[in-house]
């Protein structure tokens, strides 16, 4: 039999392990130029996990060559903790960076560099948590988890819940919220409303149909249709308490002395828990619909990214109460969405926490406090002694 010495022989220390995962540029983005394969960073994480005695699979993600989420198992059996991370990272902004971001930088009891808060950082501090168990016999499994394009598409996440992969009890994905669990955030939903009409000379409206001016009456209903749900749906835990409909971009039309053929609007609804993406659509349609014919317009209305489900976690839930007991903070709400509600699908109870500040993501000069790095281990290990052993 293995000594768990011969076990963790192969495997880096938490700074070694996180200086390579920085190293490798794994940026997704919905634009080619900047969108990278993730492959390099999965497999480093197997080649860690592996020795460790965990069962690596490596998925790649349908319809995204290059992209894959990686499940990696230690013990089995029917429940257990998933400890979730997402691979990939935002682009960055070369000159407002004081320090190179794909090498890991010290300075002021802080790591420099592009993942280390959100949320490379995550993956060795989860791995040297695990670290204590490899020889021990488990209940439950250990499962940790990495995904694909979280910073873009949310395929990654949206490609397991569809799998049905992995099984288990719970999960932590662990984004930056300073160690205090987080058990709920709103939903992000971005759209696409299009008129199309017909241009005739300014002189006689009976010559065309106006786009603008159904664009006019239509922005009357959205704004609305806001005021209806924020009468209807309130929640204190969000510092904004009510869902949101902002209106981003408008464009259209060509000349003052033209009927405006064509308008677009995007706009974006923040959604409360409780609230349905697909019922929100259907309101929406239901006011432009019979705008759009009386007007005789062409009506377009769709979703420009497949938006995020609102995510709520009980207040009495199992793994809040642990979380809430192990980090001393109460579970609050975010303003940020994660993956958490495609981790909720495949039946896992959900909570979000881990080490490094929000306020650092996407952000020149990203760093970690290296005063999170042992208490995210220590909380880690009592959560799997919790719900593993
Ligand atoms: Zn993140």
């Amino acid at each position: 039999m293995a000594h768990s010495t011969d076990k963790l022989q192969t495997v880096p220390d938490i700074r070694d392990m996180l200086t390579r995962l920085i190293s490798l540029p794994s940026i997704s983005s919905a634009s080619p130029d900047w969108d990278h394969s993730n492959e390099a960073v999965v497999r480093t994480l197997a080649e860690w996990l592996e020795p460790m005695g965990f069962a690596v699979e490596i998925l790649e993600v349908p319809g995204m060559p290059g992209k894959y989420n990686l499940i990696a198992t230690l013990g089995s059996g029917p429940g257990g903790l998933v400890l979730s991370g997402h691979t990939d990272t935002v682009p960055f902004d070369d000159k407002r960076w004081q320090s190179d971001p794909f090498t890991l930088t010290e300075k002021d009891n802080r790591w420099y560099g592009l993942g280390t808060c959100d949320m490379k950082g995550f993956f060795p501090l989860a791995i040297e948590a695990a670290k204590a168990f490899v020889d021990q016999p488990l209940q439950q499994p250990l499962i940790i988890l990495a995904t694909a394009d979280e910073e873009s598409s949310m395929n990654g996440a949206r490609a397991l819940a569809e799998a049905g992969k992995p099984k288990a009890r719970y999960a932590v994905i662990g984004e930056p919220t300073n160690l205090k669990p987080v058990r709920m955030h709103k939903g992000i939903m971005m759209e696409r409303l299009r008129f199309d009409g017909q241009s005739g000379h300014s002189s006689n409206p009976d010559l065309g149909r106006n786009a603008l001016e159904g664009m006019h009456e239509a922005l009357g209903e959205l704004l609305n249709l806001r005021t209806e749900w924020q009468e209807k749906y309130r929640n204190p835990n969000f510092k904004v308490q009510v869902p949101t409909l902002n209106l981003g971009c408008i464009h259209g039309g060509d000349n003052p002395n033209r009927i405006c053929a064509q308008c677009e609007l995007h706009f974006d609804l923040r959604p409360l828990p409780g609230m349905n993406m697909e019922t929100l659509r259907q309101a929406i349609l239901n006011r432009m619909q019979p705008l759009a014919e009386r007007r005789q317009l062409n009506l377009t209305f769709e979703p420009l990214f497949d938006g995020v489900p609102p995510f709520e976690t009980p207040a009495d839930a199992a793994l809040v109460k642990a979380c809430e007991t192990l980090t001393g903070h109460a579970a609050h709400a975010v303003a940020f969405a994660t993956e958490a509600p495609w981790l909720q699908k495949l039946g896992l109870e959900t909570l979000v926490m881990g080490p490094g500040s929000i306020d650092q993501a996407h952000q020149p000069d990203e760093f970690l406090e290296m005063s999170q790095l042992q208490p995210t281990v220590d909380i880690l290990r009592g959560l799997i002694k919790q719900f593993c052993l």
